[in-house]
């Protein structure tokens, strides 16, 4: 399961633009820091946004994440990172904003719209730079910042930056990198080398793009935060089987899908009941969605449920086969948005 799955072959604009972050490939942070940029400055479909006046945007956001995460990228530091690191100390935004235009846009804006070796369907903004030394916004990023997902979107960018910096940062291979989930913060984190807990980001925020803003079981829309916030983060099987199914990871990111509340514990919600063998079809799809995504959630997924797609199916169907008693009594949402899925089962 790749990029290409996730995004369709008649894609939303929010599907183009999740694609770009969850699943560009990534040597540094900036394209996350274009895209925050963006979402933070709100430009209309038309106008013509210059360097100069992305620069001190641009510039700040990848200051803000060196304040916190040494590494934003995999080689060691250009001339670049290192004037960003400057303005940490001395605070001199005209050397900050000088240095951005002379080293930070250089492989951004031509990258911005690749997933893989292809450009994603729909376009945020036209490079202008030779003529017009900006960037033009298009009508589709109008769309997006007008759509109902957007605020959820701008977490995700942050999210998804906040966890691919963990990955660089940790100094620990990738392959052993494992990303847990608190239930009472609804936060996921990580064991540092010092064998020190490290908070990483909100789990809502984390795996909201990879199931397309919708809720898992029903695909009505998410709410993460603010008062109209309706996601539950909801362990597929129940957290009640830890007590007869010890030596399962219930909390596992592999096991942990966001669900509305009304779903979760509304009148006819789930509870603590199994889903159906479809909702496991499913899950087993949106586990795909995280490991198609570069690290750290792919590795984590891969040690939680295997190696292989073959593996990863087995690990499910027999945790349903050793915990599933009476088929009968699996559940199902009451209602479900089918014009709105996020992938197909
Ligand atoms: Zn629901």
């Amino acid at each position: 399961m790749t990029a290409a799955t996730f995004i369709p072959v008649d894609p939303t604009v929010e599907d183009c633009w999740r694609g770009i972050i969850l699943y560009g490939q990534n040597s540094a942070s900036y394209k996350f820091a274009l895209a925050q940029s963006l979402l933070q400055i709100k430009p209309q479909a038309g106008q013509l946004l210059k360097l100069e006046d992305l620069a001190p945007i641009f510039g700040k956001a990848i200051a803000a994440h060196l304040g916190e995460s040494p590494k934003q990228g995999t080689s060691k530091p250009g001339k670049f990172l290192q004037s960003v690191s400057a303005f940490n100390i001395d605070s001199d935004l005209d050397a900050l904003v000088a240095a951005t235009l002379l080293g930070g846009f250089q492989h951004v804006i031509d990258a911005f719209h690749n997933v893989g070796s292809i450009a994603v369907a729909h376009r945020f903004f036209i490079d202008e730079r030779k003529t017009n030394k900006g960037i033009r916004i298009t009508d589709e990023f109008s769309e997006l910042a007008q759509g109902l997902q957007i605020e959820n979107i701008a977490q995700e960018v942050d999210s998804r930056w906040r966890l691919v910096e963990t990955a660089w940062n940790l100094g620990v291979s990738a392959n052993l990198l494992v990303i847990q989930h608190d239930q009472e913060l609804s936060e996921m984190f990580t064991i540092d080398r010092e064998m020190k807990r490290k908070a990483v980001t909100s789990s809502r925020s984390a795996l909201n793009g990879y199931q397309k803003g919708r809720c898992f079981y029903c695909f009505s829309n998410l709410k993460l935060t603010g008062e109209a916030l309706n996601t539950d983060v909801d362990h597929f099987f129940p957290h009640r089987l830890k007590r007869t199914h010890q030596h399962l990871n219930l909390d596992g990111i592999w096991n942990l899908v966001l669900s509305c509340q009304s779903c979760n514990r509304g009148s006819k919600g789930k509870f603590d009941r199994i889903p159906s063998l479809r909702l496991l079809k499913r899950l087993h799809i949106r586990n795909e969605f995280l490991i198609g995504s570069h690290h750290p959630l792919r590795e984590t997924l891969i040690r939680q449920s295997g190696a292989t797609a073959t593996d990863r199916t087995n690990f499910l169907f027999n945790i349903y086969k050793t915990v599933q008693l009476n088929p009968q009594s699996a559940w199902e949402p009451e209602d479900s948005f089918l014009d709105a899925n996020f992938c197909n089962g």
